[in-house]
This record gives C-alpha cells, structure tokens and sequence, in this order.
C-alpha cells in the first residue's frame, strides 16, 4: 500500500485530497507546514508528496529543494499543488524539477489520475535493466545515469524522458507517446510540462544535448552516432 504524504495548510484542500487519497487505499500523512512536510517526508519516506507552493515556514519551493537535497527522498515523485492565476509559479515548480503540478481548483478526479500515474512510473522501472549509447549510460535499477563517465544529477522525470529517447533508438517519439507514458495525460491537453522538461534536460546535457531532436509538430527522438560510442 502506498504512502502519500500530503503537505497543505487549507484545512478543506488537506481534507479533500487526504480524503481523495484514502479512497484508493493508500496510507496519508499529512503536515500542515513547510517545516513538517520535510521532516516527517525525511522521517518516513513516503512513496509520494503532494505538495503546496504557498506554506507558513518553509514554503513549497524550500520543501522541495530539501527533499532533492537528501539521496533518500532525491527520486521521490512531487506532485505540485499551485494556484491557477500564478502561471510562473507553475513552470517555476516545474523548472526546479516537480514531477508534475494540479492548479487549483482541481478536480478529485484528475489528482487522483496523476497521482496514479506518477506511482505507475515509479515503479514500472524493469531492475537491473541497463541502457548504453553513445555518451549515455543509465541504469533504471539505480536510476543513476552517466554522460561520458560523470554523473549525472537527472530527476526522476529528466531520467525517464531520456531512458524513453535513448530507448526507441533514434526512431521519433510522439509528444502524445511521452505526455501519456510519462505524465499519465490521456488528452492532448495543451501543456508546456514536456517542453519544460525537455529544455532543462538540454540544459544538463551541456554538449551532448545535440542528440536530442526536436521533430516539429511530432516530438522528440535521439539517435547517438555510433562512432561516438566509448
Ligand atoms: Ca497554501
């Protein structure tokens, strides 16, 4: 059974989504402040936060920042509550590395749909499975991944979304393909989550991030020369 810890200080939002939670059966916790949010994620290490930008004490972002600063809650999945008119607010969640966000209001439904999908991720990594191309190395058993050597400092989401380019083999990748395997979204909702990520994977890449096309209208694909091998 799943743990989610629920970080929000509206006592009617922490119900809703504690409530929303139970429902399906997995365990909550909640805090009500930044400060505790962290403490009892570090202390218990829950499968999954949902996590309020706006927070007496530390706020979301601080929260954030210390979950990825500690290795046992680096790859855990952060789900982002914002508020619907604070559009920087979102892709600012989203550049510092937030697995995904919900605006509010939200509907039940939908947090519960991304929480799913986000748990799906977590654990849909086959052990032991290595992937080798070119500058790249990952292993999804260990989610450590390697660029020439060094390692690299990927979210669990930049990990996937380069395992998932580096998978199909310089074939192209839908954008739907990803929206749907890595974020869950089942609609071609408009959304700016998967070219966020793309440029900050770029960004990490340095270099090599010239591996990764983008296919207009299409996606994404990346195809490593072979003579680039090590
Ligand atoms: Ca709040």
């Amino acid at each position: 059974m799943p743990t989610i810890l629920v970080v929000e200080d509206e006592k009617d939002i922490l119900d809703l989504v504690s409530f929303n939670m139970q429902k399906e059966d997995y365990e909550v916790l909640r805090a009500t402040d930044g400060n505790e949010g962290l403490s009892l994620a570090l202390k218990h290490i829950p499968d999954l936060i949902v996590l309020d930008l706006m927070l007496p004490g530390r706020d979301g972002f601080e929260v954030f920042k210390g979950l990825r600063d500690d290795a046992r809650t680096r790859h855990t999945p952060v789900l982002m509550l914002t508020a619907k008119a604070e559009v920087t607010d979102r892709i600012a969640g989203l550049k510092l590395g937030a697995d995904d966000y919900v605006a509010k209001p939200f509907s039940p439904r939908e947090l519960v749909l991304r929480v799913k999908a986000l748990l799906r991720r977590a654990n849909k990594v086959a052990p032991g499975t290595k992937i080798e191309a070119g500058p790249f190395y990952l292993d999804k058993s260990t989610f450590k991944s390697y660029l020439n050597s060094e390692e690299m400092e990927l979210t669990t989401t930049e990990f996937k979304l380069l395992s998932t380019l580096l998978e199909a083999n310089g074939e192209p990748v839908k954008r739907a393909s990803l929206l749907r395997d890595i974020w869950g979204y089942t609609d071609m909702v408009h959304t700016r989550t998967l070219d966020t990520h793309v440029k900050r994977l770029r960004e990490k890449l340095g270099d090599e991030a010239r591996w990764i096309q983008t296919i207009r209208g299409v996606g994404y694909s990346l195809a490593v020369d072979p003579s680039k091998a090590p």
